[in-house]
């Protein structure tokens, strides 16, 4: 019989697969294979598709039982339907752009993973195309690209390919979300000023954000021991030639995880800014004059304020000790930048700002403090004195205000979520 589709790809593996000789196999192969990628189509991700559109395929049966591959859904025009269109050498450079493609694919979720491996001290559980079932209801599952826990976050990684739609964007979005799981779709390269319209609906949900595993990406993420994104920002729509982009590299500590709509993203660039303002005042204003330190306090309010962040003065104490952790420089504190430095503001935390404590032994953590101060002498009597208040960390005068989570949250973006006394994710 004469076949339309004679090639497919399989992208899991990365290799085409051939009608004429694929259909001699053992019928049960066959069937078996048929059923395997229905049930992939059906939740959106496809593991065989037309190697000349990049649509999904299934495999069909004619009256006499003869096996062919038939476009699952019509989303598009395929060239093969409108033969005469294109020549054989024409459909073959087709199918050769998408076997590059897919093993493009392959190897972004090998890198992915691999450089998430390597970061083990933030990363665990880390595993490419490992079925995940929603713990809400286990019949449920997706099978994302790469997936780990970062820093207590449950993330997943997705590939972004020319198959993927925006039905099923949409709907891997809200299986995550429902798990509470940040996904992140990434692209293998990206360029602004040529958007593809899927690339647009993955980039106006995502705050404007796009991540790019480039060559640059790549090449960063060997030589930091991490993953390093390629972030690109649309700033201000204007229309093709008058878009304002931004980008920068970014690792997964400087996102912001918004988990009102598990999102994760990259804060503004006028965030960061003065977030970075910020930090230079608070560093240095010991060198100013009162007056001007009381000044351009008042003028930090105002423009964090403005970002809806909230600054006061009761602040000080907090934000001191957290620069002090971050820094290994005391901040603010007559005492030595040293481990019993950080013992004797460690003691003093404890026994006078019962809100911060919670956060502040967490920063201690963090930011490696907590080995080092219990190894100092007297560290154990401080250890003891936690752990008679750990009982009572949940009374309310322990309780950071709220109010002040999202400013924290701004200038220490790299603690993690448990820090704040949030239910763990
Ligand atoms: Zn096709």
């Amino acid at each position: 019989m004469e076949r339309r589709i004679e090639h497919v790809r399989d992208l899991l593996k990365g290799t085409e697969v051939v009608a004429s000789e694929f259909f001699l196999s053992e019928e049960g192969l066959i069937f078996t294979r048929r059923y395997r990628s229905m049930a992939h189509n059906l939740k959106g991700q496809p593991e065989l598709v037309c190697s000349v559109c990049n649509q999904p395929v299934l495999i069909a049966g004619t009256k006499d039982q003869e096996f062919y591959f038939k476009h699952f859904r019509e989303q598009g025009d395929c060239p093969i339907k409108t033969k005469g269109d294109l020549n054989q050498t024409e459909l073959d450079r087709l199918r050769y752009a998408g076997v590059k493609e897919s093993q493009k694919h392959l190897q972004l979720k090998d890198e992915v993973e691999a450089a998430l491996l390597v970061d083990s001290t933030r990363c665990s559980k880390v595993m490419k195309e490992q079925v995940r079932r929603s713990s809400l209801d286990s019949k449920l599952w997706r099978k994302p690209d790469v997936s780990c826990d970062f820093m207590g976050r449950k993330m997943v990684f997705e590939v972004q390919l020319s198959t993927t739609y925006l039905n099923v964007i949409t709907e891997r979005e809200a299986h995550y979300h429902d798990d509470q799981t940040f996904v992140l779709w990434l692209f293998a390269d990206f360029d602004p000023s040529n958007l593809r319209f899927v690339e647009k609906d993955i980039l106006y949900a995502n705050h404007g954000n796009a991540f790019v595993f480039d060559d640059e990406a790549r090449k960063r993420s060997k030589a930091e021991g991490k993953l390093i994104l390629h972030c690109h920002q649309l700033m201000k729509r204007g229309g093709i030639a008058n878009d304002e982009w931004e980008d920068t590299f970014v690792d997964l500590a400087d996102l912001t995880f918004d988990t009102s709509e598990y999102r994760a993203y990259l804060t503004s660039p006028e965030l960061r800014r003065l977030a970075d303002d910020f930090k230079d005042y608070w560093l240095n204003n010991s060198s100013m004059s009162a007056l001007d330190r009381y000044t351009k306090g008042e003028e930090f309010i105002e423009r964090l304020a403005l970002e809806g962040l909230n600054f006061d003065y009761e602040l000080c104490t907090v934000l001191n000790a957290l620069y002090s952790l971050k820094s290994g420089q005391m901040v603010g504190y007559k005492y030595s930048s040293d481990a019993n430095g950080f013992l004797q503001l460690a003691n003093v935390i404890l026994g006078s700002y019962p809100k911060y404590v919670h956060l502040f032994f967490w920063a201690m953590k963090h930011y490696g403090w907590s080995g080092k101060v219990r190894a100092c002498n007297k560290g154990d009597r401080l250890k003891e004195k936690f752990d008679a208040i750990r009982p009572k960390l949940g009374n309310p005068e322990f309780k950071l205000p709220e109010k002040y989570v999202p400013l924290i949250r701004l200038l220490f973006p790299e603690l993690p979520q448990k820090a704040f006394g949030m239910k763990m994710i």
